[in-house]
């Protein structure tokens, strides 16, 4: 028995071998579920889903473009018929300064982290509504809680701040059609969202503000992705769940 047995979900940004989004949609399928991996580069997220085993999908999608957003959801009802899961969390960053930020840094970075959540859940609330269930799980970061100080810069704090606005009050507007929508916020997790850019330095004084002494891994946050997906977190809508071995307590 699985927690997500005869579910259907989609997984933003799953394609990255060792990310988030890939252990997530690894430990959806080990509980049960029908994964759709949905990322920029179609190759990549078809070889995903089949490392994941038999019947899962990969598609290409960028967050950012509406139409390849609601292109690939309508792809998914014409397949599976409904979709039970969504998982928001393709992102970006970038570890630069207040004065450093210029208006691509700014557009790259909101437009993947809360243009991203913001259309992909456009694309598939109508059908979650229509029947009546669905979870809805965004990627925020503790960066958003604290004030960054981890990686990425005040933009990326920005943008994943409001990815925990949006989650909110989509919570709150689609609580009476049983929709729930939370979000996680993890804490320094070792992937390759950093791409090579986080130094020595950098990691040790992260490493030393986490009281659990360790970075951590992406099977931490697949495991409360599968709670907030899963009927375990029934009563649960509009939470913020961290993930962060306690580097903010609050
Ligand atoms: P990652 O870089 O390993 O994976 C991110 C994935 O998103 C990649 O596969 C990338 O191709 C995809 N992506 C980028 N732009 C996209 C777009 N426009 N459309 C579709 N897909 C796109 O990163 P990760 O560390 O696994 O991060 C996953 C999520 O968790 C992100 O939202 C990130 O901000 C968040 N997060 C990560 C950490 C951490 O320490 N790793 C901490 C807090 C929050």
């Amino acid at each position: 028995m699985g927690l997500l047995d005869d579910k259907f979900a989609v997984i933003t940004g799953a394609a990255s071998p060792r990310g988030l989004g890939k252990a997530t949609a690894r430990l959806f399928a080990e509980h049960g579920a029908t994964v759709a991996i949905l990322d920029l580069d179609e190759e990549a997220a078809k070889a995903a889903a089949a490392d994941l085993g038999d019947g899962h999908l990969g598609l290409a999608c960028n967050v950012t473009d509406k139409a390849s957003c609601d292109a690939a959801v309508a792809k998914l009802i014409e397949t599976w018929g409904r979709v039970d899961v969504l998982v928001n969390n393709a992102g970006i960053t970038q570890p630069l300064k207040i004065m450093e930020i210029g208006p691509d840094n700014y557009d790259a970075v909101t437009d993947v982290n809360l243009r991203g959540t913001l259309y992909m859940s456009q694309a598939l609330i109508p059908a979650m509504r229509e029947r009546k269930a669905g979870a809805i799980v965004n990627m925020s970061s503790v960066s958003a809680q604290r004030g960054g100080g981890i990686f990425g810069g005040p933009h990326y704090s920005a943008a994943k701040a409001g990815v925990l606005g949006l989650t909110k009050a989509m919570a709150r507007e689609l609580a009476p059609d049983q929709v729930r929508v939370n979000a996680i916020c993890p804490g320094f997790i070792a992937t390759d969202i950093t791409a090579g850019k986080l130094t020595d330095e950098m990691r040790a004084q992260v490493l030393a503000g986490i009281p659990m002494g360790r970075a951590g891994e992406a099977s931490d946050v697949a495991g409360c992705a599968l709670f907030l997906a899963s009927e375990l977190s029934a009563y649960c809508t509009g939470t913020e769940v961290d993930v962060n071995g306690g580097s903010l307590i609050h």
